[in-house]
């Protein structure tokens, strides 16, 4: 088969979606090609919910880039009418000094962002589950929500497939390569050639990218959910937030008990970094389990027994920041990689920005913090 598009998207999860809808909008002709089925559990792109919030503690230039993925993710919604956000408060805890509430307090001051700051007497009376030292900073915004991530990803597939996108499952690309001005990508099942291309392919970009020059590392995380026991109430979302807490043995985070799994909490980064997805082992182990343990004992001590475990990618870069650029070799190639654990919130965004740089070769949006050049030289 060989078939020619306006714009080839290699890896359809959470940000090749979106930049597939993105393109289908603007009336490209897009192949969305995927390795495995859509909305799959061996990527990024699952574990139920993703949080999205406003006061970025990674970076205040971040924060323009937040305000449109929060109305893109609602215009989404009322395109298809499904709920993909319910807002919930994010409380941002830590140590003195800790690089969360700093960088937290840094985005509020930057961007007049609307936070409080709350005492330890404050978090004990609002959120009686929680247990932090007295000396603990905590900044809890408004601002926040959380998205169901593969109902996101099959909404983003569904709504660019309703509007002419051909996305392929199941269709592993084997090879890309620049031809003259336009791109020829190689599958088990055929060679396709376009004018543009968009490599979206998560941790699989260590090999897909590996000419870019940029140091990427996979990082293998684990999501447990824990029963929220004889106070299940205490742990409803319209009692208790989103959280990420900056504490020693940490970082870490949680969400509130939104089903009968109980609240899910993580550890945020500290896992070996691997060369590429073939290291990852993807069941949950005892090992998993007892890493949390210690910090649950400390600060969350009601929670109950482990309900449901389950392994995820991160795709790191040295600064934890994004990749989202136009390669520097061929330009008629976009990609967007290395999100870090904290990319999935940004999708619609990450999808308008890839179709800006492949269609025209730049965009308006602030997106000099995830230039590709930057490990270079
Ligand atoms: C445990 C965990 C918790 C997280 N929490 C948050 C959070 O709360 N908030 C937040 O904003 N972000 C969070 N993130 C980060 C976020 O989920 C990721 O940044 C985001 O999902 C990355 O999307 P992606 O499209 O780059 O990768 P993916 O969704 O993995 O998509 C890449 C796709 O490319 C496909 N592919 C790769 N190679 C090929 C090939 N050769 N041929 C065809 N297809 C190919 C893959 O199969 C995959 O479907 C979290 C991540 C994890 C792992």
């Amino acid at each position: 088969m060989n078939r020619t598009f306006d714009v080839i998207v290699l890896g359809v999860g959470g940000m090749g979606s979106a930049t597939c809808l993105e393109l289908a909008r603007r009336g490209r002709r897009v192949l969305g090609l995927e390795q495995f089925p859509l909305a799959h559990a061996r990527g990024s792109s699952h574990g139920h919910t993703r949080i999205i919030r406003t006061a970025y503690y990674e970076h205040p230039g971040y924060v323009p880039l937040l305000r449109t993925a929060f109305a893109k993710w609602h215009e989404l919604e009322q395109l298809t009418g499904r709920h993909l956000l319910t807002a919930c408060p994010c409380l941002n805890v830590g140590v003195p000094g800790s690089e969360l509430v700093e960088g937290v307090r840094a985005s509020v001051r930057e961007h007049r962002l609307a936070a409080e700051e709350l005492t330890a007497a404050d978090l004990a009376r609002r959120y009686p589950p929680f247990a932090f030292p007295a000396d603990c900073a905590a900044v809890l915004e408004h601002a926040a929500g959380f998205l169901y991530v593969e109902d996101c990803v099959r909404t983003q597939i569904d709504a660019a497939v309703s509007l002419g996108a051909d996305v392929r499952a199941e269709e592993p690309v084997r090879g890309w390569k620049a031809v003259g001005e336009g791109v020829e990508v190689t599958t088990d099942r055929g060679t396709y050639h376009a004018a543009k291309l968009v490599v979206t392919a998560g941790a699989w970009a260590t090999r897909l990218l590996a000419d870019l020059g940029v140091p990427l590392a996979v990082m293998r995380q684990t999501l447990l959910w824990f029963d929220a026991g004889g106070r299940a109430a205490d742990f409803r979302r319209d009692r208790f937030p989103i959280f990420i807490a900056d504490v020693p043995g940490g970082p870490f985070y949680g969400l509130p008990a939104v089903d009968r799994f109980g609240v899910k909490v993580a550890r945020h980064y500290g896992a070996p970094e691997l060369p590429d997805p073939a290291g990852v082992t993807w069941d949950v182990t005892a090992a998993d389990v007892a890493a949390v343990r210690p910090l649950l004992s400390r600060h969350l001590p009601g929670l109950g027994p482990l309900t449901k475990g389950q392994v995820c990618m991160y795709t790191v870069t040295p600064d934890r920041h994004f990749v989202v650029d136009t390669h520097p070799r061929h330009p008629q190639v976009a990609v967007a990689c290395g999100f870090s654990g904290h990319g999935f919130k940004f999708a619609p965004v990450v999808g308008e920005v890839l179709a800006d740089l492949a269609l025209t070769g730049a965009t308006t949006h602030g997106v000099g913090l995830f230039s590709a050049r930057r490990f270079v030289g």
